[in-house]
């Protein structure tokens, strides 16, 4: 199966109804060209975030999006419904930019939880204000947290984000635990000047009980500053970990999860690396991903949006207006290209590739 090449810039495509889908099956379900079907869905609910990762955000921040261009928590929570009702989505996760830069996240939660009752509904965040709304969040019906985390070390924390908050985040993972949000996972993305220091952060989410996972980084970084040969791989990180601890490989834990797993020191605790560009896990990809202006997108290295915001606010009799939307996405997730690329040789050269026209943090991690 040939990947689809990064090699030619396009615009970003915005799609008001349903993209093509000849050939598509009669299937509710979020399939595409290649077998995949999309059961897991990221929601970015805002651009705004309380710290600059140089790895995400350029130093003064993303451009705001102007507030009536949002989705709200009433959209995001039809979102939700038919998502889970109709189109077979398993899973739901909160993202952003900060998830909890939105005073309205509860109600978000609230209105998602209500839509679709029986579903994990998660959130990827930084964590700073966490210890103020935990409480708020678990009421309203938030099953778990993904939070970053990169470094221990309050200097090199403060260097790769911009900001010193470290002790506001360490905050956040303590409360998110004293709440119950089990299991509480970390995410570190690799960095040459953290890794270090990558044996001190996985010592503390041991302690703490928390599962930490390594990200290989992405050419998402809005200051365009990712270089292949810069790369911190999966196999240096293993390495650098194996000389303090013990790691025994134990695989993924299901074949669509990005993860693979070292146990620690004999466990029970884990360790995961996502090796998102050196072995790219594109063929097993199960995400379909909504912007926080409800653009769907069918993979994060594609410039192809489809926008659901103009048929939620179209006006239409709201069956219509449903059945549209279904089939936006639908044909959306049918054009999903195979893989971003991000493995191929040829983007040593950074020149070779056009990169996404927004970075991560405004397309949501
Ligand atoms: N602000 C929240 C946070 O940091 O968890 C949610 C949004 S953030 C964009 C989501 C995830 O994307 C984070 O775990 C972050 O570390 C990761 N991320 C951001 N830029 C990345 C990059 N260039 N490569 C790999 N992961 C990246
Ligand atoms: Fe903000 Fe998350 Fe991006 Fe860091 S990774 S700048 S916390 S959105």
């Amino acid at each position: 199966m040939a990947a689809v090449a990064l090699g030619m810039p396009t615009l970003r495509s915005r799609t008001r109804g349903a993209p093509s889908t000849d050939g598509r099956p009669d299937t509710a379900a979020l399939v595409d060209r290649f077998g995949r079907v999309a059961r897991d869905l990221r929601i970015s609910i805002t651009e705004k975030c309380s710290l600059r990762c140089t790895y995400c955000m350029p130093a003064e921040g993303l451009p705001a999006i102007p507030r009536e261009d949002l989705l709200t928590p009433t959209e995001i929570g039809r979102l939700v419904r038919l998502a889970v009702g109709t189109l077979g989505i398993r899973d739901v996760r909160f993202t952003g930019g900060e998830p909890l830069m939105r005073p309205d996240l509860a109600e978000i939660v609230r209105r998602s939880r209500a839509a679709a009752p029986g579903i994990p509904i998660s959130m990827t965040t930084n964590a700073i204000g966490l210890d103020k709304r935990v409480h708020e969040l678990v009421e309203a019906g938030l099953s778990r947290v993904n939070i970053s985390l990169d470094s221990v070390d309050r200097e090199d924390f403060a260097r790769l984000t911009r900001r010193d908050r470290l002790p506001d985040v360490l905050a956040g993972v303590r409360a998110a635990l004293t709440a119950g949000l089990a299991p509480v996972k970390l995410n570190a993305v690799l960095m040459p000047e953290t890794l270090a220091g990558a044996s001190d952060l996985l010592a503390w989410a041991v302690d703490h009980g928390c599962h930490l996972r390594f990200i290989e980084q992405m050419p998402l970084d809005a200051d365009e500053r990712w270089r292949r040969e810069d790369l911190v791989a999966a196999d240096r990180l293993l390495s650098v970990l194996g000389e303090r601890f013990d790691l025994r490989a134990v695989g993924r834990e299901d074949p669509s999860a990005p993860a693979e797993e070292w146990l620690v020191d004999g466990g029970p605790q884990t360790v995961g690396i996502i090796a998102s560009v050196t072995r790219s896990f594109c063929g097993d990809c199960d995400r379909t991903r909504l912007t926080a202006e409800g653009t769907v997108r069918s993979c994060l290295f594609g410039n192809d949006e489809t926008d659901l915001r103009a048929l939620l606010r179209s006006g239409g009799d709201e069956q219509a207006v449903d059945e549209a939307v279904l089939a936006a996405w639908q044909g959306a997730m049918w054009a999903k290209p195979f893989a971003h690329g991000s493995d191929r040789d040829e983007l040593a050269d950074p020149q070779s590739f056009a990169r996404t026209e927004r970075s991560m943090g405004a397309i949501g991690g």
